[in-house]
């Protein structure tokens, strides 16, 4: 499975899905660009979530707030005083490890040498003691189930200090202590802000919601999984707000709801499952992650959460305005209650990365083994759509699949194509995970038919160039 993660990492950045950022010095931890296909694919997710989450939705608007906000901001929500890991040193190596994952590992470790209760037991001793934030209990039972870091068997540990996430900048030229700001390390707090701004210029009714997609940023101690855990990233969220007391209602719509996207980016609803949490952050009521099955074992994708009014409440009392709806159907003022759904558009990217790859062995028309990597993407999100082949440069195809090219582009994106042979041409669609490649051959001429290939079952057919876009924009 790890193999199959680095065949992934390497295949990615071999077609131009995802580089680490700024190469040429070595790339920066925990940061990556995306390529031409890559920054297609990623672009094609969020719209597909924007659509599923605003257009096709009635009572859901979106806004694109700022990643800088008053730094109160994040006082009222809590990040500035608990926005933190627990951290712990390897006082030999120096290395600094979170000490949730560390023990988390441990847990892997026994679960995989059959050890499962004890596994579960020790999950559940690091559970309650993060919740009461015991670190010397941590500590402990770092100490006596001898966790070490892999490089070493034993390890010699620190004490356990803890280590806020956000990172700060300077407002204007002056640097001191007031004029500090924060990336977002979460895009909720814009929607937060802008509530009765929403509500009062879209005419919102309770229940409603508001979407937002954009950049956030986390100093993540452990990022060395490629952009599952990024110091720079996307995320796509959504608050819902609705009555006090109809929360939990709302919270198994969407759970529910948010399961059924994933599942309509075509991946086999056995690849996921809900992680409800047993340990509630201090401001939500319920939640629970949807976990996709990673080349890594099973992990977050996603996190839906009844966040109560904890976040309007506190924005309340620090801006000292009012976040009160008035509910006409009832008569009453309220702060509203928030369920929020929020999904790492890169982590979504990765999930549908590692869905798509396969590694297929072929056999040639002649008997002898072949192989290809394909990506099968869903149609839909896949970064190029149709790849346009002439099967040769001369003879005026070239001028007719540039006919076609010039009839599809405004509608789809598509690829063109005349070097190499045909069967190289093929294999490199394959690789990006193009689902239909269009071949203009000789008979073209004869009667203005095409070759149409189909990615997955590399099946082939012959349609009308008349038909060929409306058949396209059929399958996506
Ligand atoms: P984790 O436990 O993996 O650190 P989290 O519970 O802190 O994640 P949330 O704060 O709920 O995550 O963020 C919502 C979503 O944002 C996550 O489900 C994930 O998809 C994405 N996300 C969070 N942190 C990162 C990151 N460092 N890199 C990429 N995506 C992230």
């Amino acid at each position: 499975q790890e193999n199959n993660f680095q065949a992934i990492i390497s295949h990615a950045k071999e077609y131009g899905f995802v580089f680490p950022s700024s190469e040429i010095y070595d790339g920066l931890s925990a940061v990556y660009d995306y390529g031409p296909y890559g920054s297609e694919l990623k672009k094609n997710i969020r719209d597909y979530w924007w659509k599923s989450m605003t257009q096709l939705q009635d009572n859901i608007v979106g806004i694109d707030a700022a990643i800088f906000m008053h730094p109160t901001t994040w006082k009222a929500s809590g990040h500035v005083d608990s926005f933190s890991d627990p951290l712990i040193d390897n006082k030999d190596s120096k290395k600094r490890y979170r000490v949730d994952h560390l023990i988390e590992q441990h847990a892997d470790k026994l679960e995989a040498a059959g050890k499962k209760e004890e596994a579960g037991k020790l999950l559940a001793d690091m559970d309650a003691l993060l919740g009461e934030e015991n670190f010397t209990g941590l500590k402990e039972l770092i100490d006596t189930n001898k966790i070490s870091c892999t490089v070493s068997n034993t390890c010699n540990w620190s004490d356990i200090r803890q280590f806020n996430l956000m990172f700060d900048t300077q407002l204007g030229a002056v640097s001191d202590e007031s004029s500090t700001i924060y990336l977002r390390p979460e895009t909720a707090q814009g929607i937060f802000v802008n509530f009765l701004n929403v509500q009062k210029t879209a005419r919102m009714k309770i229940p409603f919601g508001i979407a937002q997609t954009g950049k956030a940023f986390r100093n993540e101690i452990v990022a060395r999984q490629f952009i599952f855990r990024m110091r720079e990233f996307e995320q796509m969220e959504m608050q819902f707000f609705c009555r006090p007391g109809t929360e939990l209602e709302w919270y198994e719509q969407w759970k529910q709801k948010r399961l059924e996207w994933h599942q309509s980016l075509g991946i086999a609803p056995e690849k996921f499952r809900y992680h409800d949490h047993v340990k509630l952050a201090h401001y939500a009521n319920a939640a629970v992650d949807i976990e996709y099955e990673f080349p890594i074992g099973f992990k977050e994708v996603e996190g839906i959460h009844s966040r109560t009014d904890y976040d309007l409440s506190r924005h309340q009392e620090f801006s000292g305005k009012k976040q009160t709806y008035f509910d006409p159907e009832i008569n009453k003022h309220y702060i509203p209650y928030v369920v929020e759904t929020s999904i790492g558009l890169d982590r979504a990217f990765l999930m549908v990365l590692s869905n798509a790859y396969t590694e297929e062995k072929l056999q040639k028309e002649d008997g002898t083994e072949d192989s290809r990597v394909v990506l099968k993407f869903a149609p839909k999100i896949a970064p190029v759509k149709l790849a346009i082949l002439p099967l040769t440069k001369k003879d005026g195809l070239p001028e007719i699949a540039k006919d076609i090219l010039d009839e599809c582009r405004g509608s789809f994106k598509c690829f063109y194509e005349e070097k190499d042979a045909i069967g190289k041409r093929y294999r490199r669609q394959d690789a990006i995970g193009t689902p239909f490649c269009v071949t203009i051959d000789h008979q073209t001429k004869e009667d203005n038919t095409v070759t149409l290939r189909h990615r997955d079952s590399m099946q082939q057919e012959r349609i009308l160039i008349s038909e060929l876009k409306e058949r396209i924009l059929n399958e996506l």
